[in-house]
């Protein structure tokens, strides 16, 4: 069995793109675990059922807390970074924020952590971060350091680093159906990517209730009045079934006929 090591910005990124590879793995028996760099603490509360002066980092920790178990993750590892916002939420003077924090420092960060967990594979944001979020950017950029970085200091060194991306058609039909997504107004053909450039589809309708209830968790951020309220709409289901990632780094070889329908074949 081998040992996964999930590397995101915010509570919620880790489950729209891939709780269900995280839960498909975490059954088969392999170890998930997840950096999560920041408490998400300038995300909105859009769930009236939660009193809207709480503290959105701690609610948002334990969120994640939440969703990791539902998923079979180990319990996640958080950065202590704040989340930089977006639009009239930047946090463009907030010296902790992880746009203001020096690349080296999240990377030397994360280091520290895959030298203890030694995972097997990484998987993190593809570079566009999957809509241009700064956060998810710099995350993905540590981490795909980190991914390099490591072989000289952690050995065994990982194998296999993963980005979370979406095929353009793909991307096209979250826009059609969620035009309030932070997706709906961006280029598919810049931010998504080709068929072929997939290394690993998989199908994960047959635990979509598993991820749903994950995604659920994240209770501050799939409320009634944010644009995720429609999850139980069945036409959405489409956009939560299959789950894609393309390659960005391999030590060794990767002998395996693109897409794979499992991202540890061979570990
Ligand atoms: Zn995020």
């Amino acid at each position: 069995m081998a040992t996964i090591l999930a590397i995101y910005a915010h509570p919620d990124d880790e489950v729209f793109g891939t709780g269900g590879i995280y839960s498909k793995c975490s059954a088969a028996g392999h170890k998930v675990h997840l950096i999560c760099a920041t408490r998400g603490e300038s995300g909105k509360i859009t769930d009236p059922s939660i009193p809207q002066d709480s503290n959105v980092g701690e609610v948002r920790e334990q969120e994640l807390k939440d969703a990791c178990a539902i998923m079979g993750m180990e319990e996640p590892i958080f950065l202590d970074y704040h989340d930089s916002g977006r639009q009239e939420r930047t946090q463009t003077h907030n010296p902790k924020a992880l746009m203001n924090v020096d690349e080296f420092d999240i990377e030397t960060e994360l280091l520290k952590h895959i030298a203890e967990i030694k995972p097997h594979v990484i998987i993190t944001f593809d570079p566009h971060g999957a809509y241009g979020h700064i956060d998810h950017i710099r995350i993905h950029r540590a981490a795909t350091a980190a991914f390099w970085s490591c072989g000289a200091s952690v050995q065994p060194a990982p194998t296999r680093l993963y980005y979370n991306t979406f095929p353009v058609a793909r991307m096209k039909m979250i826009q059609d159906m969620r035009p309030s997504s932070p997706l709906a107004n961006l280029d598919a053909n810049l931010y998504a990517v080709s068929e072929d450039s997939m290394a690993v589809r998989v199908d994960v309708s047959d635990i979509i209730e598993q991820k749903m209830r994950a995604i659920k968790a994240h209770k501050t951020q799939v409320g009634p009045t944010s644009s995720f309220a429609d999850t139980d709409n069945p036409a959405w289901q489409k956009m939560f079934t299959t789950e894609t990632l393309s390659l960005g780094g391999l030590r060794g070889s990767f002998p395996y006929e693109m897409p794979l329908d499992d991202p540890m074949i061979g570990l």
